[in-house]
């Protein structure tokens, strides 16, 4: 069957002479592996739509065993990612993360649109690339479906400037006074420890205000450097326990930040 999606390629894997191994998210199949026949020859036609963090028309034979690419035309290829060494990094951990999130024949337009607009951000320069992580793993939180209950204590519902304890895998918010109380059973029940992270109600207020926030406002984060500076970390934390990995694009963009 001959398709015609619009996608993102989020990896491009060398592979015989000339070939590629292309994933590509797509708009109408969720997550795709497309074989690119003669990609990497500076002759082919699929030279430009074939290179990662290239967004565009592709028509693909999609077939049990495997997906060939027929045609190919890029519309956005982000080229300002080339200038900047950190927003490069990072770029490359929000295409893993997103490899990772898709799923094959589950379409996810708006987790798709989340990453591009976080791509285009970053390669216009627009935010630094710390802010545009901060808003693209909240808002994926959200959009996975496991963004936690910050409406307030969840056991007596204060919701104020205070500080409060985020417990990570079961998603709830709990005021000092509430979770002061907990002190002696600071494990479940299995026996595993408790993923805590401290949050203030500043920072409680600003996540909930960013993943609510329209398209239009997304990158607005508050002026606050520490509150910013938290922010980014307890994102990080929250997404990978969740996810259950580590990247090494990651770890690679932190290096190079902090430099
Ligand atoms: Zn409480």
């Amino acid at each position: 069957m001959v398709v015609s999606v619009e996608g993102l390629v989020v990896n491009a894997i060398n592979c015989g002479e000339s070939d590629k191994m292309l994933t590509l998210i797509t708009r109408q199949y969720g997550k795709m592996s497309v074989y690119c026949r003669g990609g990497r020859r500076i002759s082919s036609k699929f030279m430009t739509a074939s290179l990662k963090f290239s967004y565009g028309d592709y028509v693909i034979n999609k077939t049990d065993k495997l997906n060939i690419l027929q045609e190919a035309n890029a519309k956005i290829s982000f080229f300002g990612l080339q200038k900047d060494i950190c927003a490069a990094a990072l770029a490359d951990y929000i295409a893993e993360v997103l490899t990772d999130v898709s799923v094959e024949e589950e379409p996810d337009e708006k987790t798709l649109d989340l990453g591009l607009n976080c791509l285009y951000v970053l390669s216009e320069g627009k935010r630094a690339p710390d802010v545009v992580k901060t808003v693209f793993e909240w808002r994926l939180i959200e959009r996975l479906g496991i963004y936690p209950d910050l409406s307030g204590c969840c056991r007596c519902g204060k919701a104020d400037k205070s500080w409060y304890y985020l417990d990570v895998m079961n998603g709830e918010l709990t005021c000092r006074d509430c979770g002061g109380k907990e002190n002696g059973k600071a494990k479940e029940d299995d026996g595993t420890a408790r993923i805590i992270i401290l949050m203030s109600g500043a920072e409680v207020y600003a996540a909930n205000r960013l993943i609510n926030a329209e398209k239009s406002k997304m990158f607005s984060l508050p002026a606050d450097r520490d509150i910013k500076k938290r922010l980014c970390e307890a994102s990080e934390k929250y997404l990978l326990n969740h996810l259950e990995r580590s990247y090494k694009t990651l770890e690679f963009y932190k290096e190079i930040s902090a430099l």
